[in-house]
């Protein structure tokens, strides 16, 4: 298609389900590309000589490349070119912020509308699922060397990926019952299928990884044992799960969750399905949810599936600093979210019972920039008010765990608890122990953890293949 042309021609939407439909149930929002619909968005591209699309993508997909196989129908030749770059296509192409990454970079951007590039690494990803042969990759022959994954979240999925491909041997070391990590636990249905993940799994499993349930590295095998069963190597992928909490009166009061408790219940125990399944969860009719990132979107929207009649986003900055992509908020106002900015709890008010039964707030401005470069809330004296709420969500952050850094000697970590691993090959101080993904960095995005996870995994392969 000719420049002029590929400008204006509109941008193939992917069909979605209605928001007043979809806001009751947890089945996915969008509903996927037809073959027809991902060509037509694949004729739009203009196949740059130097594409920038490829430069903004942190693990530099091949995407003029994949986008002409999909143009040609080539869908099974397009998924295996992804592959060489991504190991979760279905995945990045369901949550990655391409809108900062690839297609925040695409020429089209100038004029017109970028490609839609998460959306046809999602189809072919999904086309290779449902109609693909299901053959697997070529394996090197047996090194007889084995590998300790700890964490099966994208990171570790994707170094086990690697690896294993190598002819290493690889085994995942997994705390919950469930592999897959924030993708599974965290990131709810609609957004992302629990089914999508557990068959990237499945793909690892197939080519001959081990995953082991149920294992807190730390607590129930330390990581100098796994070393004296045989490990040559160990991973460390093992994120940031621990909540952080706001230290204001009333935090203790029942129906006060944090968003990692509210969506581990809702996610990975199905509590929206309770009493089919065993797991409950408090079903608010008057939720709050505090914060602005894709966590609180994510829990907002989950409330009001299920079957709050307000479900309130309380924020202490404006618009503009949210950090949640764009997309999230526009589907969370569509779905009727409410949002409260330039606002910040006080305390929480609770019954006799100890239950929450409201809030008290006050107003916020800005101010100057603080060290995150996000000019400053400061509160505005006499500005307190009162919401009504009977279930909130803290929803502010994340940070480390330290029990498993507590538990291995010679680990160094920074001062908020993270590991400390040099950025080009995520070797930490520990003789033959790496680390990457939020463990590292902190809270930060799948595709980050996954190029840290590629990062680590050629290191890992040049010290097992060569000893450096
Ligand atoms: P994780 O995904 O956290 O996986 C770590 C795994 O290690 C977990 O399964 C954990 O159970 C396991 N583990 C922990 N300790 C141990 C132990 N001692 N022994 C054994 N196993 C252990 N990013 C995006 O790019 N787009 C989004 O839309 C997006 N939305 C998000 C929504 C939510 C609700 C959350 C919480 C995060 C979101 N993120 C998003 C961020 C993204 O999910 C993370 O950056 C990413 O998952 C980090 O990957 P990881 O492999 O480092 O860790
Ligand atoms: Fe295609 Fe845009 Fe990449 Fe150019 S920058 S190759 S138009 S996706």
């Amino acid at each position: 298609m000719a420049k002029k042309d590929a400008e204006q021609a509109k941008r193939v939407l992917m069909p979605e389900q209605e928001p007043d439909v979809r806001k009751r149930n947890f089945l996915e929002v969008p509903t996927g590309y037809t073959p027809e619909m991902a060509v037509a968005e694949a004729e739009r591209c203009l196949q740059c000589k130097k594409p920038q699309c490829v430069a903004g993508c942190p693990v530099h997909i091949d995407i003029p490349g994949f986008i002409q196989l999909v143009r040609e129908g080539e869908f099974t030749k397009a998924i295996r070119r992804i592959w060489e770059q991504n190991a979760l296509p279905a995945v990045c192409g369901r949550v990655c912020p391409q809108e900062i990454q690839c297609e925040g970079e695409c020429i089209l951007n100038k004029k017109g509308t970028p490609i839609a590039i998460g959306n046809l690494e999602r189809f072919a990803a999904d086309h290779e699922r449902m109609y693909g042969s299901g053959e697997l990759p070529p394996r090197a022959p047996s090194t007889g060397k084995r590998v300790a994954v700890v964490g099966s979240g994208p990171s570790g999925l994707t170094v086990a990926g690697d690896l294993i491909r190598k002819g290493h041997s690889v085994t995942i070391f997994e705390a919950f019952h469930k592999p897959g990590g924030v993708l599974v636990y965290g990131i709810p249905e609609f957004r992302l299928p629990k089914e999508i993940v557990y068959s990237e799994v499945n793909f690892l499993e197939r080519m001959g990884a081990q995953l082991v349930c149920n294992q807190v590295v730390g607590r129930s095998i330390t990581v100098d044992e796994l070393f004296e069963e045989g490990f040559d190597a160990v991973y460390l992928g093992v994120g940031a799960g621990l909540p952080k909490f706001l230290n204001i009166p009333g935090e203790n009061l029942i129906g006060v969750y944090s968003a990692n408790e509210y969506l581990t219940r809702s996610n990975l125990m199905k509590a929206y399905l309770f009493p089919d399944y065993d797991t409950p969860i408090a079903r608010g009719k008057q939720v709050v949810v505090l914060g602005g990132g894709n966590v609180a979107m994510d829990s907002a929207r989950t409330a009001m599936r299920l079957g709050a009649d307000t479900v309130r986003i309380v924020y202490r900055r404006s618009r503009e600093e949210m950090p949640a992509r764009i997309a999230e908020i526009h589907h969370a106002e569509e779905e009727g979210i409410e949002f409260f900015l330039l606002t910040n709890p006080k305390r929480f008010i609770g019954d006799e019972r100890g239950r929450v039964i409201g809030m008290e707030c006050i107003r916020m401005e800005l101010g100057e920039p603080d060290e995150s470069g996000r000019r400053r809330p400061v509160p505005m004296e006499g500005s307190e008010f009162e919401m009504k709420c009977d279930l909130v969500v803290i929803s502010v952050g994340a940070g480390a765990n330290p029990l498993l850094t507590r538990s291995t000697s010679g680990l160094q970590v920074d001062k908020r608890g993270y590991i400390l691993a040099d950025p080009l090959s995520g070797k930490t101080g520990k003789k033959g122990v790496w680390a990457g993904g939020d463990i590292v960095t902190g809270m930060a995005t799948v595709i980050l953890a996954m190029g840290a996870g590629r990062t680590a995994s050629d290191s890992i392969h040049n010290y097992l293949t060569w000893g450096w």
